[in-house]
C-alpha cells in the first residue's frame, strides 16, 4: 500500500517498452542524416547496452556502434556504411502506414 500520497510509477527492472526501442531506432535515423549530439549518442548507447532484445531484433548493433563512434569522433560515416544501415534498419523496422 502506498502511504501518504499517490503511487509513483514503479520502476520495474525489466519492464521493457517496445515504444522505447522504436524511438531509439528513430534516433539512429537522425544520426544517419545529421550530426552527432551528446544527447542522442548517450541515449542510443545506453539503450543498446541495456536492451539485448533490441540488439537481437535489429541485428545492427555493430554497425550502429560503429556509426556512433565514427560520427561522434567528428569523422564522416562512409557512404557504404550509411547505405547498409539504412537498408537494414528499414528492413527490420516496422513501417506503419506506408
Ligand atoms: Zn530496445
Amino acid at each position: 500500500m502506498c502511504e501518504g500520497g499517490s503511487c509513483s510509477m514503479p520502476t520495474g527492472p525489466v519492464a521493457h517498452d517496445h515504444q522505447d526501442c522504436t524511438s531509439v531506432m528513430a534516433e539512429v535515423w537522425t544520426l544517419l542524416d545529421g550530426e552527432c549530439n551528446d544527447d542522442t549518442r548517450a541515449r542510443l548507447q545506453q539503450h543498446l547496452e541495456e536492451c539485448p532484445a533490441c540488439l537481437r531484433q535489429y541485428g545492427v548493433e555493430e554497425r550502429v556502434k560503429r556509426l556512433i563512434a565514427t560520427k561522434c569522433s567528428g569523422e564522416k560515416a562512409p557512404d557504404t556504411l550509411r547505405a547498409r544501415l539504412r537498408l537494414e534498419i528499414s528492413r527490420t523496422t516496422i513501417i506503419r502506414h506506408n
